[in-house]
């Protein structure tokens, strides 16, 4: 794979539906060498049962970080349970975390932004990034309207940063169409949504969100908005 077939793909794929899109992924890449990344928000849920709707046999994982809320873990075990579907879970690798807390202390992500990214690079990005160099591509629940950080997420790219092509089937989708998908399927979701936290990740960097506020704005509410991204996914997704 490179940036030129994920160029091709972006133009042929152009103006498909979410489940189109996701029927040719599972056509497209061998068995296993394309993944979903859920962290079981209200996209990657959509994108579950899309793909159980389809029967797709496109496997599905997540990045377990140790901080996640409750709710999070509760969510997780509700949709292996609806779904009848085994989720992969990656965890942190154990020493560079020891150090990193021995050194720094449990809450080192309020202290800077440095400290966090740090955080977000042990727990999140390695264990991505061990997985994503398994694959071919990595389907995400990412969509344009999300922040200022996602205005230039497209359906099919090609992701620089892990070296495979990423796939966007909810990138055109609002936030309204996203939601009249969960109630209309009735899909399991995070119990937080309804108390104000449209975007969920670790307990201790995400808030509610008040009434006019930006979809993200409650994850690491004490940083400016550029620079609420915690690697995953990186700087291609600003406008040029
Ligand atoms: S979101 Fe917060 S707790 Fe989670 S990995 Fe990033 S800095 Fe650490």
């Amino acid at each position: 794979m490179s940036r030129d077939v994920a160029e091709q793909l972006k133009r042929e794929l152009s103006g498909k539906t979410p489940q189109e899109i996701l029927c040719w992924a599972a056509a497209f890449f061998v068995a296993g060498e394309c993944a979903l990344a859920s962290s079981f928000g209200a996209e990657d849920q959509v994108i579950t049962d899309m793909l159980e709707k389809e029967q797709l046999r496109i496997p599905i994982f997540t990045l377990d970080t140790g901080r996640l809320p409750q709710e999070s873990y509760d969510l997780i075990e509700a949709t292996r349970k609806r779904y009848g579907i085994e989720i992969e879970v990656l965890v942190p690798e154990r020493a560079p975390l020891e150090a990193l807390l021995t050194r720094y202390g449990p809450n080192l992500f309020y202290e800077s932004v440095e400290l966090r990214r740090e955080c977000c690079r042990i727990r999140k990005v390695e264990p991505l990034a061990g997985k994503l160099s398994t694959l071919k591509g990595w389907i995400c629940g990412l969509r344009r309207e999300q922040s200022v950080t996602r205005t230039g997420v497209e359906l099919v790219e090609w992701d620089g940063s892990f070296g495979l092509i990423k796939i966007n089937p909810l990138a055109d989708m609002t936030d309204a169409e996203v939601w009249d998908y969960i109630l209309q399927h009735e899909v399991p979701c995070n119990v937080l949504h309804a108390q104000g936290y449209p975007s969920i990740g670790c307990a201790p960097c995400t808030r509610a969100v008040k009434s006019g506020e930006d979809i993200r704005a409650g994850r690491w509410w004490w940083e400016m908005p550029e620079h609420k991204e915690c690697g995953l996914h990186r700087e291609q997704h600003k406008p040029s």
